[in-house]
């Protein structure tokens, strides 16, 4: 086996050869230790039947973990300076192809139908640059890009957010859009330490994994997420007043948002952070007819 990328030795030896200067502004903390790889790839539970799409490679640490267990690996890297790199760090993996390119400027449908076509099961695997982990992940699920799960390293604290249960502090809308589609578990937290440069958060591993169907039937999907938003913008506020004031000409569609929640039976006095995904689709549906 080919000698690990993700040391501070050889990570150093790489960065050295190329002149590599890191951008913060790209979110470039690269992983220099192999047994966090190795859990992080352990929990993608990959195999030769596998497609993986990575974002970020950046020098190819988690890449070439990825590559030794998985099928195939596409990664897009948005910054050109580390094409050059990768081609030499990658080199001895065939099962490897590079795209330079903003994943968020990305058509992942053709992704899927170009490269994974023979797969019948693709994974995201990636430690996402910190500044867009959340638009990377929306993108994948509002999409419907058919990916099975996410492993994916990002900021503790928004692993919390997207983990948390109702009528914790940590609930709201990116629980509620991520959990719609996905069960979502932390599956290791990471220090700091294990990162070139060391980032100024704590970072989590999230491990996400398609729901075999959706927690509730709903008319509009993006209807229960502009609901759900809606009725977190003031915290302490209750959801009629959240409502009332985010939802189009809601203050003049006051008795109409009163009338939906006495018809699901629901207290327009309860807070966001008290309702269930189950909750937010029954209240979304009952006031979908009075905004469309
Ligand atoms: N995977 C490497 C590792 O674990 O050591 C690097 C991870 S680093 C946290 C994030 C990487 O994402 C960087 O290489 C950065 O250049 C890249 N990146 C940042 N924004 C991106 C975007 N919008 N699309 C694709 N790659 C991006």
């Amino acid at each position: 086996m080919n000698k690990d990328i993700a040391t501070p030795v050889r990570t150093k030896e790489i960065l050295k050869k190329y002149g590599f200067a890191f951008k913060k502004s790209l979110g470039q903390n690269f992983l220099i230790d192999p047994n966090i790889l190795r859990n992080i790839v352990s929990h993608a539970g990959l195999s030769e039947k596998t497609g993986v799409i990575e974002i970020g490679p950046g020098i190819g640490a988690l890449t070439e973990h990825i590559a030794r267990s998985a099928g195939k690996v596409v990664a897009f890297e948005i910054d050109g300076r580390l094409l050059p790199v990768l081609e030499d760090t990658l080199s001895p993996y065939d099962n490897v192809t590079i795209i330079h390119q903003d994943i968020l400027e990305t058509n992942l449908a053709i992704v899927m139908t170009e490269h994974f076509a023979d797969y019948e099961d693709v994974v995201v695997v990636a430690n996402l640059p910190y500044y867009v982990t959340t638009p990377i992940i929306m993108k994948f699920l509002l999409g419907k890009v058919p990916v099975s799960g996410m492993v994916i390293m990002m900021q503790k604290e928004v692993a919390d957010r997207i983990t948390a249960l109702p009528g914790t502090k940590a609930y709201g809308s990116l629980s509620i859009a991520i959990q719609y589609y996905m069960d979502a578990e932390v599956a290791m937290i990471v220090p700091k330490t294990v990162f070139m440069p060391q980032p100024n958060v704590e970072s989590a591993v999230l491990h996400l994994t398609r729901k075999e169907t959706a927690p509730a039937q709903v008319i509009d999907e993006d209807f229960l997420f502009e609901v759900s938003r809606g009725s977190f913008v003031q915290r302490r506020k209750t959801i009629l007043n959240n409502l009332q004031s985010s939802l189009p000409d809601g203050k003049a569609k006051k008795e109409l948002i009163l009338n939906a929640f006495e018809r699901i039976g629901m207290d327009p006095g309860r807070r966001g952070e008290t309702l269930t995904i189950e909750e937010f689709a029954k209240l979304s549906n009952a006031l979908y007819d009075d905004f469309f």
